[in-house]
């Protein structure tokens, strides 16, 4: 059998980017699955159907994982913000990995319902509290795929947005550089004119 490649396991995977699994995102887990051996059951929003389809990939044998996993499985969530709570601070914003709140500074937000992946990141950034936890819909490949897309575009947008800001703190130092410089020059000239 060809190697198994970690977009083939990704594929499998849900795509709340949760990070339950330790690894910090779908992606990241496919790759220690295939580059670590890290073991197959460590996906809670996947439940028992995407541990059995990742030994299915892997020919591996999941019947010791099964019952663990049917008890630590998580159902599809859906985050609700109270939204006449909500003081309109962004930081629900800036940690959703989906992109699935809109809203800006010191306006009310909301959650877009059917981008929501259930990942439950944004109810501890909540300084008021005012973002409940509802039943959701099951996550279906379709909506997997378009939640991994949400999270690629993210993730290119925050590294554009550093890089941006790195090429700006440059010009200011490069900046601030040449000023110093420049004051320098225009004191060791006024000091060789003084008589
Ligand atoms: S959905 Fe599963 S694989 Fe993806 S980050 Fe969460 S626990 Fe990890
Ligand atoms: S709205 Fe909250 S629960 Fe839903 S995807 Fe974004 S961070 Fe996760
Ligand atoms: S973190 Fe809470 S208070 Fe702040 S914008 Fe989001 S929902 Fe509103």
């Amino acid at each position: 059998m060809s190697k198994v490649t970690p977009e083939q396991i990704d594929d499998l995977l849900p795509q709340t980017q949760c990070g339950l699994c330790t690894h910090g995102g779908c992606m990241p887990y496919a790759e220690a699955i295939v580059f670590e051996k890290a073991p197959i059951n460590l996906c809670p929003p996947g439940g028992v159907e995407t541990l059995v389809a990742l030994a299915q990939l892997l020919n591996e044998d999941a019947s010791s994982f099964i019952d663990e996993m049917q008890q630590k499985a998580k159902p599809p969530l859906l985050a609700a913000i109270r939204e006449h709570e909500c003081i309109g601070c962004t930081k629900c914003i800036q940690v959703c990995p989906v992109d699935a709140i809109l809203g800006s500074a010191k306006q009310m937000h909301t959650v877009i319902a059917s981008e929501c992946t259930g990942c439950e990141l944004c109810i501890p950034a909540c300084p008021v509290d005012c973002i409940d936890l509802i039943k959701g819909l099951p996550i279906t490949r379709e909506k997997a795929n378009a939640a991994r897309t949400r999270f690629n575009n993210r993730e290119k947008r925050i590294k554009k947005e550093r890089d941006i800001k790195s090429i700006r703190l440059t010009q200011q130092s490069l900046s601030q550089k040449r000023n110093y410089i420049q004051e320098a020059i225009e004191r060791a000239k006024a000091r060789k004119i003084k008589p």
